[in-house]
């Protein structure tokens, strides 16, 4: 749905197909990142997010406990959307997002994405209707599809097609690219509820995750709906599980509830071998499955569909040669693989903490030291702002505000209290400071051109060029202190090339 937004903003038509006949009942993922918003922002949907997510006034505490109806060990403190937005302006230093991440469950984000495509004249978006296979030729990609209701297959004939279709990806399996790194590495089950006992769910205050050895209670609206992320019983068939039994035993006593949906599942850590063959794509959980911990599954499938999105884009209107949709694998398979070991890591952690609970019987110590053990997988901000596409790592903690090409653009406020990512234009923009000379790279612009002339000397040191050429994703394109050769700069970065 991301990248069906992402293709109509630039007037790309396309034909989207969902087998099932609506958006997910299961909750899966609770937190979309900052940078998501971001990107989200730009596609639109930022405020019809935030009016179905959680307050913004309330916080995002990870919080550790012997049990709901024991005591709280240790508190990592987080601010509420209001507090962040307060923190961002006062920082305004480059190394702050424009957006705030956002506590939704999975079930409250789909139906916005989908009433942000369903309708839209360049989308063509089709609920019940399966994929079943393609053929590719040096023209395009022959499709057959299967309506669910009737069991009718239809054939259409499109220019390129994009696999997110999730982690089972037929369009994978019929592309015979392997998943390399390791399948079903723990089981787990899921309890989503709906409960009025907020007294007992929330008993050491809001917090958006309650934590123990034995799992994590999410709260995914701090009213009345909640997710117990588990594990089964040993030794017990998962379809004969009792979700009541195990809710009470996890919450330390019975309460009133009623359980929406509940399930085992597998975590796994698998990255595809290739995100492309031909004219044929894979993004999201097609192409990466991560354990939760971090939040790196749909934020990465985000990332993925606004550069494959704006690629595509740029070739169907002629903009692009080729090397830029080749750039597409190499620029996000590089994140997919980093976000994989990320997620590894927090779980590490998250299993260290686990050992702590068996050996520390005193809560006190346990508490001191599940603190310093930390919460990496909250505070990545290096994973979640930092990824670069130029090959440099960078430090997975830290996000550090740099203009090198292939990098995040750094997101400031002006002296007016506008965004500076809010001046972007929806294809390429060039930021100007001072007096450089723009119109080598304004002549010879074969796409959109927005320019942002930006008069306020103390943000040019962030920027550390006086002209950066900024791509549709917001990550730079190019950059200078002055430009010779337009021509030669726009070569490189519509062929994919970073300038
Ligand atoms: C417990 C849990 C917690 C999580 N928490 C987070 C989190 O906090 N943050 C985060 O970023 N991520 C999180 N994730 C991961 C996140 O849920 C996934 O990464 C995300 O859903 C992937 O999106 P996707 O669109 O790529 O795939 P999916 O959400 O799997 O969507 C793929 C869609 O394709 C459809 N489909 C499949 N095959 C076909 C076919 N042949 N024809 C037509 N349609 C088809 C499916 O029905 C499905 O609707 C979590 C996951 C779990 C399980």
């Amino acid at each position: 749905m991301t990248l069906a937004r992402t293709l109509a903003l630039y007037g790309v038509r396309c034909l989207l197909v969902e087998r099932n006949a609506g958006t997910t009942r299961h909750p899966k993922m609770d937190i979309t990142n900052g940078r998501s918003m971001e990107l989200f922002r730009r596609l639109g949907v930022a405020d019809k997010l935030r009016a179905v997510a959680v307050s913004e006034e309330n916080n995002f505490d990870i919080s550790w406990i012997t049990s709901l109806v024991g005591r709280e060990l240790h508190r990592f403190r987080y601010p509420s959307v209001a507090e962040k937005r307060l923190e961002i302006l006062a920082r305004n230093d480059g190394t702050q997002p424009r957006e705030p991440a956002m506590r939704v469950s999975q079930v409250m984000i789909e139906p916005v994405l989908r009433d942000a495509i369903l309708g839209h004249p360049l989308v063509d978006a089709r609920w019940g209707v399966a994929f079943e296979d393609f053929q590719q030729d040096e023209t395009g990609v022959t499709v057959t599809l299967r309506s669910q209701e009737t069991g009718a297959t239809d054939e259409v004939r499109c220019d390129f097609l994009a696999g997110c279709d999730g982690g089972t990806s037929a369009v994978r399996e019929r592309l015979g690219i392997a998943l390399d790194g390791r399948a079903a590495v723990a089981q787990r089950y899921m309890i989503h509820f709906r409960s009025e006992a907020r007294e007992l769910l929330q008993a050491f205050g809001i917090a958006w995750h309650y934590q123990t050895d034995r799992g994590t209670l999410i709260a995914q609206d701090d009213k009345d709906t909640w997710t117990l992320q588990t594990r089964p019983p040993p030794g017990v068939d998962p379809a004969a599980v009792d979700p009541n039994a195990i809710l009470d035993a996890w919450v330390g006593r019975a309460f009133p509830r009623e359980i929406l949906v509940a399930n085992p599942w597998s975590t796994h850590l698998l990255l595809a071998e290739r995100y492309q063959v031909g004219r044929v794509f894979l993004a999201g959980d097609a192409a990466h499955q991560y354990i939760p911990t971090g939040g790196y599954g749909m934020n990465t499938g985000i990332g993925d569909a606004v550069d494959l999105g704006f690629k595509l884009a740029a070739t169907v209107k002629g903009f692009a040669t080729s090397g830029l949709l080749d750039s597409y694998e190499r620029e996000r398979r590089t994140v997919g693989y980093r976000n994989r070991i990320a997620s590894e890591r927090h779980t590490g952690v998250r299993l260290k903490i686990a050992e702590l609970y068996r050996n520390e019987r005193d809560p006190e110590a346990l508490g001191r030291a599940i603190a310093a053990l930390g919460n990496a997988e909250n505070e990545s901000w290096g994973i979640e702002f930092g990824y670069r596409y130029d090959g440099v790592e960078g430090d997975p903690a830290i996000y550090e505000p740099t203009t090198a090409p292939g990098a995040r653009l750094p997101s400031v406020f002006l002296a007016d209290g506008s965004a500076l990512y809010d001046h972007l234009g929806p294809w390429f923009t060039l930021l100007r400071f001072g007096d450089a000379d723009p119109s080598p790279l304004i002549d010879a612009a074969p796409a959109p051109l927005e320019i942002v002339n930006v008069a306020e000397p103390r943000l040019a040191p962030i920027y550390g060029a006086k002209l950066v050429l900024v791509r549709p994703d917001t990550h730079v394109a190019w950059r200078g202190h002055d430009c010779t050769d337009g021509d030669a700069v726009w070569a490189k970065v519509l062929d994919g090339r970073l300038a």
